[in-house]
């Protein structure tokens, strides 16, 4: 078995370096950090608070569990979560309140009371996102889309036949709009859509199979928190003799003839015959392989959005907060204006507030409470960040303190913000695009950036920028997708 390199111990690279130590490869990764990680790190704000940096929902945690499966482990030595019921606290510019409950029927009662929306309404909709999903999973997510094999296989075929009668034609708004009279349950489910860093008003309606993930599948929360994903699954690595170098960005892929033969780093230069980059695909072609012709369609497809976060230790503990809290805007359609035709923030932005200490006590003091509060920005494209940073802090500030009754500026102990210019300087995502390329047209999948190189022979590509696409779940199937297509 050749050796493999992999560039970034992101959550795709950590996973694909699993797959191939267990296929037999002595597997190396690169890492520019100091740890790893990549977007999901942590870390500590004085006072002891600590912070989970990027991703906060976690859905499909049996693709963590198959890999500690696969090195014939049982997960639950190795990681361990929950099943979260409430899912979500959803805040409504109304007035409204509503709990996202596990089970689906209570869910449908939930809204029928706050909103008056028949539940089974709300569960027949369910039932056809459920029907979306189980049709599309294997071909979309489970496969390269990109090798003529795929297209043969019985049940991609049986997949494409089923797709004309889900009634998925048109945007996911309006597929929302259609099955709810009630503007609120639309904005509810239109939100899945920035679970990939989306537009509702845009992206196809096959997008509707996303609420599956969390109120069909379920949202988890691992114990400790998301870090301990990478950091169970970095632990597994290693046992099975995976070298992580970390401090140490390949500078480029070395090439000789059509194929990869190494990476050169600042420290070195070392043959390989296998390279991984889990490195975003844009900076891959721009920077490790200048010479090489790069895919420019692919990599010219619009990005997905960014995200602007404040991090704040909070001297109170609010009994109205659960773990995953949502502060909706009163005008959705214009905040996806604002993030995807004006590339700029909207004055009355949807706040996410997300609040580990809720299950995890010991990520704030006694009495306080660590927040993540998330608000949807556009990627990185030269704006004024300084001064939409000081806008919008006022009005997630307003906001919230306007639903909950309570001055919440005077209570926060520490702070910290990371913004897109931050989040592409520390993991190199073009942008700092959350979800590499957006899915805001009907093609969007397709048009996803191979898990290989059509030009050199043992280059591969894992991550949130390549296909099937960002968020924990695609990126371990990235994973998974890449390692099977290496054979040697
Ligand atoms: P990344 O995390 O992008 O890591 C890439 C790694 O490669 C980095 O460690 C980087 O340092 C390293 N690297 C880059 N270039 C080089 C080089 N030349 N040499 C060596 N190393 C290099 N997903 C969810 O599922 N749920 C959520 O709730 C969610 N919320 C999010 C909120 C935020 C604020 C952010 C930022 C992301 C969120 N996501 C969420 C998305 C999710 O975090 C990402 O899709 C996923 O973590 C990306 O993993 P990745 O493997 O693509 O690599």
């Amino acid at each position: 078995k050749q050796p493999a390199a992999i560039i970034g111990a992101g959550i795709a690279g950590i996973a694909t370096a699993v797959r191939l130590a267990l296929k037999g490869h002595a597997v190396t990764v690169f890492e520019a950090q100091e740890s790893f990680g990549g977007k999901m790190y942590q870390f500590e704000l004085p006072g002891a608070y600590r912070f989970d940096a990027g991703p906060s929902l976690f859905t499909l945690p049996q693709l963590v569990d198959d890999l500690f499966r696969l090195a014939g482990r049982d997960p639950q030595d190795h990681f361990r979560y929950e099943r979260l019921d409430p899912i979500t606290h959803y805040f409504f510019a109304d007035g409204t309140r509503l709990k996202a409950w596990a089970d689906e029927e209570r869910f449908a009662a939930e809204v029928e009371e706050k909103m008056g929306v028949p539940a089974a309404d709300v569960l027949s909709f369910l039932r056809r996102s459920a029907s979306a999903y189980e049709a599309t999973e294997s071909t979309f997510l489970h496969k390269s889309l990109h090798k003529a094999a795929t297209y043969l296989s019985p049940e991609v075929l049986r997949a494409v036949a089923a797709l004309p009668g889900l009634g998925l034609t048109g945007t996911m708004h309006q597929r929302h709009a259609k099955a709810f009279n009630d503007p609120r349950l639309v904005q509810l489910f239109d939100r899945f859509a920035t679970y990939n860093g989306s537009d509702p008003y845009q992206a196809p309606a096959t997008l509707s199979l996303i609420p599956h993930l969390e109120h069909g599948i379920g949202a988890f929360y691992p114990v400790g928190g998301i870090y301990s994903i990478a950091q169970s699954l970095v632990g597994l690595a290693e046992e099975l003799g995976v070298e992580f170098r970390y401090n140490e960005p390949v500078e480029e892929i070395l090439t000789a003839t059509g194929r990869v033969t190494g990476v050169r780093t600042p420290q070195d230069v070392y043959d390989f015959g296998l390279v991984i980059s889990n490195m975003d695909v844009v900076p891959t072609y721009r920077r490790l392989l200048p010479k090489q012709p790069a895919p420019e369609r692919t990599l010219s497809q619009p990005r997905s959005s960014s995200a602007l976060i404040f991090y704040w230790g909070i001297a109170h503990e609010f009994a109205e907060l659960d773990l995953h809290n949502i502060f909706f805007s009163q005008d959705y359609q214009q905040e996806f204006k604002a993030i995807f035709e004006h590339k700029t923030v909207s004055a009355d932005p949807t706040v996410y507030v997300n609040v580990t200490s809720k299950k995890t006590p010991p990520d704030a003091p006694a009495g306080h409470e660590n927040w993540f509060v998330m608000v949807n920005v556009p990627h990185h494209q030269g704006q004024d960040w300084d001064a939409l940073i000081a806008q919008t802090r006022q009005a997630v500030l307003d906001k919230i303190t306007r639903t909950l009754g309570v001055a919440v500026e005077p209570l926060i102990r520490a702070e910290r913000v990371w913004d897109p210019r931050g989040i592409e300087e520390r993991t190199s995502s073009f942008g700092g695009a959350l979800y590499g390329s957006s899915s805001n047209n009907a093609l969007a999948a397709f048009l996803r950036h191979p898990n290989f190189s059509r030009q050199l022979e043992g280059l591969y590509f894992c991550g949130g920028s390549v296909h099937p696409g960002g968020g924990i779940p695609l990126c371990l199937l990235s994973a998974k997708i890449a390692a099977e297509l290496i054979k040697g």
